[in-house]
């Protein structure tokens, strides 16, 4: 069944437009929230399709081009990376775009022919092994345990493990001051991960997704939220008075794009699109109409590094 959830332009800079809006009104209407940071963006990105494409040998690709749509795995909770609103069922973010933009190198017009679904971070190996998606763009860390399940394209972001507290915590600062308080990560995640090996000392708790924990921050219920700066930055650029992310990265999130196991020609075809895509300015163009939001200037991108992935 084709559960493709795009809506109209029209539609689309409406829903655009509400909540560049509702943004503005966050940061002015209050006394002393900091206005929203980062440049607001003027448009948005645009993908040339690549219609000629083929790859034959990618039993994905072929099976996707006789379907006629992609169907990408993401986030639908993380804002300014994989963001799914719920009255138009349209995904947006940094995620999304460069899911777009490798989809117009495969031969998919990204308005038309691709599908979104939700993938929480305990889900994602499975969803690759058994077919459900062609392939995954949502925060997913490349590392040796997960190249045993699938294979990666890229890298296309480095992200660090950071925390998000309540505005007003006053102790928590970083990693060195979390003994004996709750921290909150997500199931399936290295963040997690990290946290129950090399900081016994915290209490660590754990939901299917980082925007429960959010919400269990907020009612007091965990004392921080830990994963990629780039998921926190999101939800705090939100909140502004509410929330704030503090201290260093304590590790190194190299954001690699899942693909199923055998297919190495599909990793490798969007590595290829990938450099292109970082050449001609789309990676650029993405990351400033989303991940810049939150905050942060559009870095180098990484070199695409097969020697990471496989
Ligand atoms: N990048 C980390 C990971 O892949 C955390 C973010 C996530 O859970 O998606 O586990």
């Amino acid at each position: 069944m084709r559960t493709r959830r795009t809506v109209a332009r029209p539609a689309r800079h409406a829903a655009l437009l509400l909540c560049v809006l509702a943004l503005l009104a966050a940061g002015c209407g209050r006394a002393g929230s900091p206005p929203v940071r980062g440049p607001q963006p003027k448009e948005e990105p645009r993908y040339v399709v690549d219609r000629d494409f083929r790859l034959p040998g990618s039993p994905t690709w072929e099976r996707a081009k006789k379907r006629g749509h992609l169907v990408i795995g993401s986030k639908e909770d993380q804002p300014g990376l994989g963001e799914m609103d719920p009255a138009t069922g349209e995904y947006s973010g940094f995620d999304v775009e460069i899911a777009k933009m490798l989809a117009a190198s495969l031969g998919f017009d990204p308005e038309r022919d691709v599908t979104f679904k939700a993938i929480a971070s305990a889900n994602r190996e499975t969803a690759l092994q058994n077919g459900q998606i062609d392939y995954y763009v949502g925060t997913y860390t490349i590392n040796d345990g997960r190249k045993k399940l699938v294979g990666f394209a890229g890298p296309y972001y480095i992200a660090g493990q950071k925390l998000l507290v309540r505005a007003d915590e006053k102790r928590l600062k970083g990693p060195g001051s979390m003994a004996g308080r709750k921290i909150c990560s997500a199931v399936g995640s290295t963040p997690l991960q990290r946290i129950q090996a090399d900081y016994p000392k915290a209490v660590s708790v754990a939901y299917d997704s980082y925007a429960i924990c959010v919400d269990n921050l907020l009612n007091k219920q965990v004392d921080a939220v830990t994963t990629d700066d780039t998921i926190l930055l999101g939800y705090a650029s939100k909140l502004p008075d509410e929330l704030k992310v503090v201290g260093k990265a304590f590790s190194e999130e190299p954001y690699g794009i899942g693909v199923p196991r055998s297919d190495r020609k599909l990793a490798e075809a969007l590595d290829t699109a990938l450099t292109a895509r970082e050449r001609n300015g789309d990676w650029k163009k993405a990351y400033d109409a989303t991940l810049a939001l939150s905050g942060e200037p559009a870095p180098k991108p990484p070199r695409v590094d097969p020697s990471l992935t496989r």
